[in-house]
């Protein structure tokens, strides 16, 4: 039997409409390291209609890439809103790439036209010649624009918004538009190989913003102020654009002000509740904090995420005993969403039980079904002991890459998806009740003597000593155990440590065969695009006789 239920498409353009008209008091917020540039989404509503309409003047039609090279700032939520609204195709570059990787994407997803920040140009100009398919730079803000002449048509955004009525009928454009169709692209800043695209569909979105948006996530509802730190050229900052809309809530923004000092004067000034970004940021915010007498007042955070590699304890409980913050660790990846689980404890517990579940990489919400297989391919019990790669299937996890036929990449679905599952290449356990603990990544756990040692484990333990700032532990080559871990230690500044106090503080945390034996003291831990420990420059430094 059929349902008698209606068949309404799930669109990002009725979310776009939804905030601009029944939140229309409800403010973007952007951040120039002194004061604020506002806007509401009343206003953020009628510059998406009128870049909508500038870009069909520049002859984007029907699902056209349109990419972004920007800065976490109003602008940037305006093509949000406007691109996949209109049935075109977001893709939000990552300004961190390496120069040929940048090629590589924009190629690979035939962006016709480029938003970019004017601070940005001196990044995105040497580039452009070798863009083939961008006919249009669109430049937002102060910048030189004489380094991009001569390689597309360069346009000021202010300017071609302007020029524009306020009307767009995205209901009409978007009548075309299937919800599976894409709405949103994404890279992974992929360490190996060429990067793998993902494409959000209008569905995907729809319903990975109603998750990010439960009480079960970040629990978030129209009274809120989202601080997106997370950049969103990075994994569509874990959905928060599209939740703010969806919900109302406000948006903050710090552009290019992502240093402690100035995003603590933000947060004391703005006053957000809720706010997102990778340990790398808080953990930098935290020294700062700690540095200051008395410290800024940041504990109109009520949660903040923290995902993207795992959250120290140390880390966790120093934002919240110091500063009132409290942390929410969440798990996921470009595949994801990027949201895959969020670790909200069960309730009734005590302190102690409470931090444990907090600290493992999340509960897997209705939606999202995961399972650990061993190597040969057999499930493993969610036994919170047997541990194997996780795999996840949900309607908002990618269920292939991108193939472009005239890039064609032999590697591109390789290893990745398996009987409708995506292999997230993530060493985890499921315990009986949901939650998925993350032991490392399968390229980076240890392998020594035929058993292994999780890295982050290492990592955690001894980020927990207090004279350190950060450590990165990989695996090295050994002649009797195959690999033995080698830990790259970043002293507090104006500390000094010895590897005899962090043996002997380890003593009581690790097992002693886990012991690193290796250490080297670095001046600070190589990170990626975005912003997380790269290992595979440590391993190659190890390699090139640098960390010995
Ligand atoms: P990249 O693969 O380029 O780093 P992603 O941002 O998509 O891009 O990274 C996803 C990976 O980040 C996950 O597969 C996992 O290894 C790691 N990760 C994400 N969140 C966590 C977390 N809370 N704890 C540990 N690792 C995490």
């Amino acid at each position: 039997m059929r349902s008698t239920m209606q068949q309404y498409p799930l669109n990002i353009s009725q979310i776009v409409r939804y905030a601009s008209t029944f939140h229309s008091s409800s403010e973007t917020v952007t951040w120039t390291g002194e004061t604020t540039r506002r806007r509401t989404y009343g206003e953020v509503g009628a510059r998406a209609a009128q870049l909508a309409n500038g870009l069909r003047s520049l002859g984007i039609s029907g699902d056209d890439r349109v990419g972004t090279f920007m800065w976490n700032n109003n602008e940037h939520l305006e093509a949000y809103a406007a691109i996949p609204s209109m049935g075109a195709v977001l893709h939000t570059l990552n300004i961190r790439l390496f120069p040929e990787q940048l090629v590589y994407i924009a190629n690979h997803a035939e962006d016709q036209a480029v938003i970019i920040d004017g601070s940005l140009i001196p990044l995105f100009a040497p580039q452009l010649p070798q863009m083939k398919t961008v006919k249009h730079v669109i430049v937002n803000g102060e910048g030189d624009r004489s380094l991009l002449a001569g390689h597309a048509a360069i346009h000021d955004y202010d300017e071609l918004l302007a020029a524009q009525s306020a009307d767009f009928d995205f209901e009409a454009a978007s009548a075309g538009v299937d919800e599976t169709d894409a709405a949103a692209i994404c890279y992974t800043s992929g360490t190996t190989g060429n990067p793998k695209g993902v494409a959000y569909s209008h569905r995907s979105i729809y319903l990975h913003s109603m998750y990010v948006l439960t009480p079960m996530a970040f629990g978030i509802n129209a009274s809120d102020k989202i601080l997106a730190v997370v950049p969103m050229f990075h994994a569509m900052a874990w959905g928060l654009p599209y939740a703010a809309l969806f919900s109302g809530a406000s948006m903050h923004m710090p552009d290019r002000f992502l240093q402690p000092e100035p995003l603590a004067a933000f947060i004391e000034r703005e006053k957000p509740t809720v706010g997102g970004a990778v340990p790398t940021v808080w953990n930098a915010m935290l020294a700062y904090l700690d540095s200051q007498n008395p410290p800024p007042k940041v504990d109109s955070l009520r949660d903040v995420a923290i995902g993207g590699s795992a959250c120290p304890p140390a880390l966790m409980t120093g934002l919240e005993e110091r500063h009132g913050i409290r942390v929410l660790h969440a798990w996921g990846m470009t595949e994801t969403s990027p949201l895959g689980s969020v670790a909200r404890p069960p309730a009734g517990l005590g302190p102690e039980e409470t931090l444990a579940y907090r600290l493992t990489q999340g509960l897997l919400p209705c939606a999202v079904e995961g399972r650990i297989v061993d190597d040969s391919g057999t499930v493993l019990p969610n036994d919170g002991k047997a541990v194997g790669e996780l795999e996840v299937r949900g309607p908002w996890i990618a269920g292939a890459y991108i193939e472009n036929p005239n890039m064609p990449d032999p590697d591109a679905q390789k290893d990745k998806f398996r009987d409708g599952w995506l292999r997230t290449g993530d060493v985890a356990m499921i315990s009986p009740d949901g939650y998925i603990t993350l032991t490392d990544r399968a390229k980076d756990v240890i392998k020594s003597g035929g058993e292994w040692i999780s890295s982050v484990d290492l990592e955690n333990a001894i980020m927990g000593h207090p004279k350190v700032a950060e450590a990165a532990v990989i695996g090295i080559p050994d002649p009797r155990w195959d690999e033995r871990p080698l830990a790259a230690v970043v002293p507090v500044a104006g500390e000094e440590v010895t590897f005899e106090e962090l043996r002997e503080y380890l003593s009581d945390k690790v097992a002693k065969w886990q012991l690193p034996e290796n250490w080297v003291i670095v001046p600070e831990v190589p990170k990626t695009s975005v912003g997380k420990f790269d290992k595979k420059v440590l391993r190659q430094k190890h390699a090139d006789g640098e960390l010995q």
